[in-house]
């Protein structure tokens, strides 16, 4: 796919680091997004996935760099991208003594959406959550917080979409039914998403291209093929287990 002309989302040299004497969390990241595109971001712990995310949303201020989403900076202008982005994870902590159907309409009023009801029950559905819409989010089970939460993260039909870890507590038959749904956004509407995952099947299945992160440094990129090739690797467990033996030095 040729998405030169259509970036989502571009960053340029990012670094940030929680306070002077820690190390960079994120470490002079350059990336790129295009319109469309399924990409993934997979580290082991602590390589900085989250800070980097949380940059993107403009909730974090990068110490250096710029992060540009639909050709605006998010971190000085946010409130001009943040109706088209949403985001999921899971330490997202929703109001727990609300209805499922309470938060998604707290939410949906944030975004200011028209017909929220109808909107909601769509959700809902998709996300077979149906049954579930009056009962208190207190009440679910991680999964279905996990699935409230990806509802969430709908509410407004984001254009870029972030997810960290959105199937880290889904049964492996709901995780499929979600990566086929947002497979079929992608491929509807265009909606671009950028999400993290510890399991290496799934990328290797569901995204277009990947970046390796170790010790907030991008210590690789392509798409699963090209990289297991490069690497001469097995498969992307491999890579992946290479990267954190080696302290993120691939070709060492
Ligand atoms: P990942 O998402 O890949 O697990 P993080 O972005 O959470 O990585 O963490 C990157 C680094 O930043 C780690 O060394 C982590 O300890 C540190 N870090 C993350 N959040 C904070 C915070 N709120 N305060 C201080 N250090 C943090």
């Amino acid at each position: 796919m040729d998405n030169s002309s259509q970036e989502i989302l571009v960053a340029r040299e990012v670094s940030k680091r929680y306070d002077v004497e820690s190390p960079w969390a994120v470490d002079k990241v350059t990336l790129s997004l295009g319109k469309g595109e399924v990409v993934s971001i997979v580290g082991p712990n602590g390589a900085g996935k989250s800070t980097l995310i949380q940059m993107m949303l403009g909730l974090l201020v990068p110490d250096s760099g710029e992060i540009h989403i639909f050709g605006t900076n998010v971190a000085t202008h946010r409130r001009l991208v943040s109706h088209r982005i949403n985001y999921a994870s899971t330490d997202l902590s929703l109001p727990y003594s609300l209805t499922v159907r309470e938060n998604l309409m707290a939410y949906g009023l944030i975004y200011n959406l028209t017909h929220i009801r109808r909107r909601i029950d769509s959700l809902l559905e998709l996300m077979g959550l149906e049954k579930f819409a009056s009962i208190q989010v207190g009440r679910l089970s991680t999964g279905q917080v996990a699935r409230m939460g990806i509802a969430k993260a709908l509410i407004n039909d984001p254009d870029l979409l972030f997810l960290d870890e959105p199937t880290a507590t889904l049964d492996p038959e709901v995780s499929a039914q979600l990566r086929q749904t947002l497979k079929g956004m992608v491929q509807e509407r265009g909606m671009t998403l950028l999400y993290t995952s510890h399991n290496m099947r799934e990328v290797e299945r569901f995204s277009d291209r990947l970046y390796l992160m170790h010790r907030g440094r991008l210590v690789a990129e392509g798409t699963v093929p090209v990289l297991i090739k490069r690497f001469d690797t097995e498969d992307l467990e491999a890579l992946f287990l290479r990267m954190v033996g080696q302290e993120g030095n691939l070709d060492g």
